[in-house]
């Protein structure tokens, strides 16, 4: 276990290197409103089980959490569905860009996972189903609230609105897949949740906090709260490890070791299993669309405390 007063210098120490060096990546122009944010921003926070959250830099300064909410979405996805939801879309990765639309003509419309543009727009239809799509986001985003205990976190409607603008390959994927049956729901509809869902705006240290039950056998070990069973967590855990960094998932668990899932907004949610929630977030990105100093800043992490999954 983490205790306090080592982490807290660790993750200082980290915040600083990280806002010391030059190398920042490539901040994500292809939603023009994501191409205005500074660079130079980096925050780190972790969230232990009793509540404390140990943070530093621009922990407290919200950010486009994007694909970061697909694992929120699968979590409720998977609530509604249950396993039919693997009828809609795989479990494997994909070994492909994160709005690749290449498989999906072999593989006739199922996405290879949730957490790939595809995969996500599938498991939003789920959510959709039966409901307006202003009921279905609602419900997301109440997720996103109580999950974080902070009813101030909120949706970025210009983010929202300037993917919605701009999102051609999105509504390419959607559409195809709407041709196969894989999407039931009308594709603006869809596409108008997935676009709102992708541009809610979480600080690290609400992201972490949102995180917890992921690290607590689907608990939440402050309150109490039973959110997922012990076993869908560790399943959630493990497609985080296997997908949630698009064509760099290899890369990000040879060199961190823990499930993570990343958001081209320049965020990274990653879980130690049983410790910590963490979130990261530096703008820039790497050549696979995932934060570059974000997963050096984990790496570091993971080296000096010595937490990754795979052992020391
Ligand atoms: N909203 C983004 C998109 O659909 C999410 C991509 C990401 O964060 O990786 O392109």
């Amino acid at each position: 276990m983490f205790a306090v007063p080592q982490l807290r210098s660790l993750v200082t120490d980290i915040a600083d290197e990280m806002r010391a060096r030059t190398d920042r990546g490539r901040i994500a122009d292809y939603i023009p409103e994501l191409a205005r944010v500074d660079p130079g921003f980096f925050g780190m926070a972790v969230a232990l089980p009793d509540g404390t959250v140990v943070t530093a830099g621009d922990a407290e300064t919200p950010f486009s959490i994007q694909s970061i909410s697909k694992v929120f979405t699968l979590t409720l996805a998977l609530g509604i569905a249950g396993d039919r939801l693997w009828k809609r879309v795989g479990r494997e990765p994909s070994g492909t860009a994160f709005n690749s639309i290449v498989q999906l003509e072999s593989e006739k419309g199922v996405p290879r996972n949730p957490f790939i543009n595809a995969g996500a727009i599938a498991v939003t239809d789920v959510i959709l189903a039966g409901h307006k799509p202003s009921v279905a986001l609602g419900e997301i985003l109440r997720f996103m609230r109580f999950l974080s205990d902070d009813q101030t976190v909120t949706i970025d409607k210009a983010v929202a609105e300037s993917e919605q603008r701009t999102g051609f390959r999105n509504m390419a994927l959607a559409n195809y897949m709407k041709s196969f049956g894989v999407i039931e729901n009308p594709v603006d509809y869809t596409l108008g949740v997935y676009f709102h869902h992708c541009a809610i705006a979480m600080s690290c240290r609400q992201l972490a906090l949102a995180g917890r039950f992921l690290a607590h056998s689907g608990r939440n070990p402050d309150t109490g709260h039973s959110v997922i069973s012990s076993e869908r967590a560790r399943r959630i855990n493990a497609i985080m490890l296997t997908c949630g960094h698009y064509d760099g998932s290899g890369d990000f668990a040879y060199r961190v070791g823990l499930p993570g899932k990343s958001g081209v907004g320049g965020g990274i949610l990653a879980i130690v299993p049983g410790q910590a929630s963490i979130a990261v977030w530096s703008p820039g990105l790497d050549d696979a669309g995932n934060s570059h100093l974000g997963r050096i800043a984990l790496e570091a992490f993971a080296k000096r405390s010595g937490v990754s999954i795979f052992g020391a």
